[in-house]
């Protein structure tokens, strides 16, 4: 692509002010035919707004002169659009903000390679009426500006933007307009929008209109779930306004991955809210390459001696799996009743003991697991334990003390879990040179320079998720309040009907979790058949255990029969910080309504 010209900009405006000084406030004064024509490319402009009428949206009008589009739009009563306004004519927009006290309207030379593209921000960006002419310039010149222009408006719109060039489908063309082939225009679109590309040609016109848009147009709305749907979550993760000054910084530092400052500041700023030093905390790819780390740091790989590793049936699959990837066979044991966790006096006794390699007890949704009975295990028994405490997020923040030791923990920060980064995960620890070889062994084995120094894997963090931390540890305090409102909101609404005692949320679980404690699996039954019923969404989030997976059903396992009763009677009710009133009323209803009541 060439070097933009902003004299161009000057010489395109001289002529539009030629046409305002001659006709005046009118559609010949910026240039069009006739008021009649001008109002229909109104109208096939605004088809690019796929959202319902309802929705409130921010539109650019680029080229806006003196803002005679916003005039069709307050016509037609579209009261949800807000309207910027950006034009080079100095002239125009003085007639335009005389017309439009209060509406935003922006100078900029779109032809100047340092104009400031930042100040505009909106769903729908329209480009009408900029490239149909081209005066005495050439067509290469006025191409390029094309090109650019649209590049440059592509960054700033969240939805999709249409603009509208003469055609080649044409009799006869005319020197001083711009006639683009049909193809110039879609390959354009295409390298941006790849398939949401659209073309109009059908309003009697001499020109078209192309459109580009930033999901599949059938998208737009289908990502608002029917009314009265509610599923069972609904992740929310900062937007991208709190994103953007983090992103920035990456944009300034040009460093995407491999320790960089923000991943730096994310293990600072994780590390004070734990209450630990910094070394205590390395991140990671994922939830699950965490505990690959921390299994690698504490018990290295399996050998030929201790090939298994000791494993709760009652768990997600990426605790197994985990194992396996560091060598180990799992082993499938049997939870506690009370704590639907491994109980470390009794994994003591264990038959199979002297060929573990490794124990890997789960925090079940969050649940704290305190340091001191695994640490009695290991010195009692001399086996490597790493505690897979992917949703303890918050539980760590509340007590550090007892849930953090010298045996490895690994968090999750996936976007189902209380606190995310979109993706990732942490190991933490009170031995910082065990985190040190988790972070060596999510980084290839390199320690000291680019060796391998042991077994490995890439685990690191990437700078984009690290941003995505750093702004959802700003709104954490307000994103955790959210969701305990949520559950005391559950716990009010099932209080009336006498259920309040089956409900298992924070601060017991995570705030990411609110569970339905069903009395057996009959009345499981019934509460699940009732919840979807009532357009209720639901999950076992552990499934029936791990022995029940098809990939799982080989493993050698003990009797897990405490497992088989629980799982299916811990059912996960929908959650998310902004689950309205309304919803969880809807819950507790369908609840209500399929429990036997005593
Ligand atoms: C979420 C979860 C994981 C996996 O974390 P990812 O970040 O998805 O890899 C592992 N174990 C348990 C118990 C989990 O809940």
């Amino acid at each position: 692509m060439g070097q933009l010209d902003r004299q161009l900009g000057d010489r395109l405006v001289k002529h539009y002010n030629r046409g305002l000084t001659e006709h005046g406030d009118t559609a010949q004064g910026a240039l069009w035919p006739n008021e009649i024509d001008r109002r229909t490319r109104f109208g096939v402009m605004l088809d690019v707004i796929e959202t319902s009428p309802a929705t409130s949206i921010v539109l650019c009008d680029l080229g806006c002169g003196t803002g005679s589009l916003l005039s069709y739009i307050r016509e037609r009563g579209l009261e949800n659009i807000t309207y910027i306004g950006v034009d080079y004519s100095a002239a125009a927009l003085k007639l335009a903000r005389a017309k439009f006290p209060g509406v935003t309207f922006i100078e900029m030379n779109i032809a100047d390679p340092d104009a400031d593209w930042d100040r505009i921000s909106c769903d729908y960006l329209v480009c009408n009426g900029v490239f149909t002419g081209k005066m005495d310039i050439s067509h290469k010149e006025m191409w390029l500006l094309l090109e650019n222009t649209i590049k440059n408006a592509w960054y700033q719109v969240r939805r999709g933007l249409a603009f509208n060039v003469m055609s080649k489908v044409v009799d006869w063309e005319r020197d001083d307009l711009l006639h683009v082939p049909m193809d110039d225009s879609v390959r354009l679109l295409h390298g941006l929008a790849g398939r949401n590309v659209r073309v109009r040609a059908d309003y009697g016109l001499y020109e078209y209109t192309s459109y580009a848009f930033k999901l599949p147009s059938d998208c737009v709305e289908a990502t608002a779930p029917a009314s009265d749907f509610v599923p069972v979550l609904r992740p929310l993760l900062p937007s991208c306004d709190r994103l953007l000054p983090y992103l920035r910084r990456i944009d300034r530092a040009r460093v995407y991955t491999n320790h960089g400052p923000l991943l730096a500041e994310l293990e600072m700023r994780l590390s004070a809210r734990f209450n630990l030093p910094v070394e205590s905390v390395v991140c990671a790819s994922s939830g699950t390459t965490a505990l690959v780390g921390a299994i690698l740091a504490t018990a290295g790989r399996a050998t030929a001696e201790r090939p298994l590793a000791l494993v709760p049936a009652f768990t997600f699959a990426a605790t197994a799996l985990a194992a396996e990837q560091c060598g180990y066979r799992p082993y499938l044991v049997d939870i506690d009743e009370a704590t639907w966790a491994l109980d470390p006096d009794k994994l003591a006794l264990h038959p199979m003991l002297d060929q573990a390699g490794v124990v890997i007890p789960v925090a079940p949704f969050g649940r704290t697991i305190a340091q001191s009975g695994w640490m009695n295990f290991r010195n009692r028994t001399g086996v490597p334990v790493a505690i897979d405490a992917a949703a303890s997020f918050d539980g760590l923040t509340q007590e550090p003390q007892s849930f953090v030791g010298t045996i490895p923990i690994s968090l999750s920060f996936h976007a189902t879990k209380s606190f995310s980064a979109g993706c990732g995960g942490a190991v933490v620890s009170s031995d910082c040179d065990l985190v040190a070889r988790a972070g060596q062994a999510l980084n290839f084995g390199f320690f000291h320079g680019r060796e391998s120094e042991s077994f490995g894997t890439n685990g690191k963090l990437s700078e984009y998720h690290a941003a995505v931390g750093l702004a959802e540890l700003d709104g954490w305090h307000e994103k955790s309040a959210a969701m305990r409102t949520v559950i005391n909101e559950y716990r009010a609404y099932l209080g009336e009907a006498g259920l309040a005692h089956r409900l298992v949320g924070a601060p017991e679980i995570s705030v990411g979790y609110v569970l339905f404690r069903c009395v057996d699996a009959d009345e499981a039954m019934r509460v699940r058949a009732g919840l979807q019923q009532h357009g209720v969404d639901h999950r076992l989030w552990y499934s029936h255990g791990l022995q029940h997976h098809s990939y799982f059903s080989q493993l050698k396992r003990d009797d897990l029969s405490i497992t088989e009763a629980v799982a299916p009677c811990l059912i996960g009710l929908p959650m998310a910080p902004d689950l309205s009133t309304g919803q969880i009323a809807q819950v507790a209803a369908a609840l209500c309504a399929s429990v036997r009541m005593p």
